[in-house]
């Protein structure tokens, strides 16, 4: 079965078309990798995926677990089993973090007619994901994202990511900004969420996190358009040769 299937979607913000004809598959429980230079369309992609209301499909469809959900608003995708790390997640003042994600874990819940933990159960939960993210700071008092470093803000998202439990995950650029250690313990909570029936999408210019999961497909974009579609190797390749030289073959 397929997780996602992108069907020649078109892609404008106001007047300018940033992505052009973009088709890709994920099949269930596979990983797909997103290269390609700075500018290219990767969060753009990433962003339309998830239903940013901001950009404006104009041909084209994407189809989540067979439905088609090109209309549908990014709550709706989020409740279908869809999440997205981003890669400059905002600060959110006036959005207390601990109730936002037991306000969301709870309309996740609700729309999988699950039963939700209770706030007791919940607190117990959340303090062995932040202990396995390694969170030292005590994040019960502040907003969302507020006054959080750069890798804070990565691991937040990852804290997110543990306790939302998407079937299909698009990570844009969870590894940029991360020091050594940072990228280690995000990496480890990346392969924890990997079983064999989750998706992801991998927006990534390194192949250190791909040591932790394994890229089933890698594709390169320019200029808003897929120019190659390859297994693992392409990724060595690119981080070998470079975009350039793939790029001049176009
Ligand atoms: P990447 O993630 O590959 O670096 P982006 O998807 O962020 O690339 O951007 C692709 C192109 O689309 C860039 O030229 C960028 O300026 C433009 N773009 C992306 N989002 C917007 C937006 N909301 N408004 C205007 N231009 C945008
Ligand atoms: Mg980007």
């Amino acid at each position: 079965m397929n997780t996602l299937e992108v069907k020649h979607l078109t892609v404008k913000v106001g007047d300018k078309k940033i992505l052009d004809d973009v088709s890709l598959v994920i099949k269930k429980g596979k990983t797909c990798v997103v290269m390609g230079p700075n500018g290219s369309g990767k969060s753009t992609l990433s962003n339309v995926l998830m239903g940013h209301p901001s950009y404006e499909v104009i041909s084209g469809k994407i189809i989540f677990n067979g439905k088609d959900i090109t209309k549908k608003k990014a709550e709706e995708r989020a409740a279908l089993g869809m999440f997205m790390t981003f890669q400059s997640p905002r600060e959110i003042v006036g959005v207390d973090f601990y109730p936002f994600l037991f306000d969301t874990y709870k309309f996740l819940q609700t729309a999988r007619k699950e039963k939700a933990l209770s706030v007791f159960e919940f607190k117990k939960k959340m303090d062995k994901e932040i202990a396995a993210l390694k969170i030292t700071d005590d994040w019960s008092q502040r907003c969302l994202n507020q006054g959080f470093s750069g890798g804070e803000k990565k691991k937040a998202e990852m804290l997110q990511l543990a306790i939302f439990k998407p079937s299909f995950v698009i990570f844009d650029e969870i590894d940029s900004g991360l020091d050594v250690d940072a990228l280690k313990v995000v990496g480890r909570a990346m392969k924890k969420f990997k079983k064999s029936d989750t998706s992801a999408l991998i927006v990534t210019h390194y192949l250190r996190i791909l040591q932790e999961i394994e890229a089933d497909q890698v594709i390169v974009m320019s200029a808003g358009k897929i120019i190659q579609i390859g297994g693992p190797e392409l990724a060595h390749r690119l981080e070998k040769e470079g975009f350039e030289k793939i790029i001049a073959q176009k």
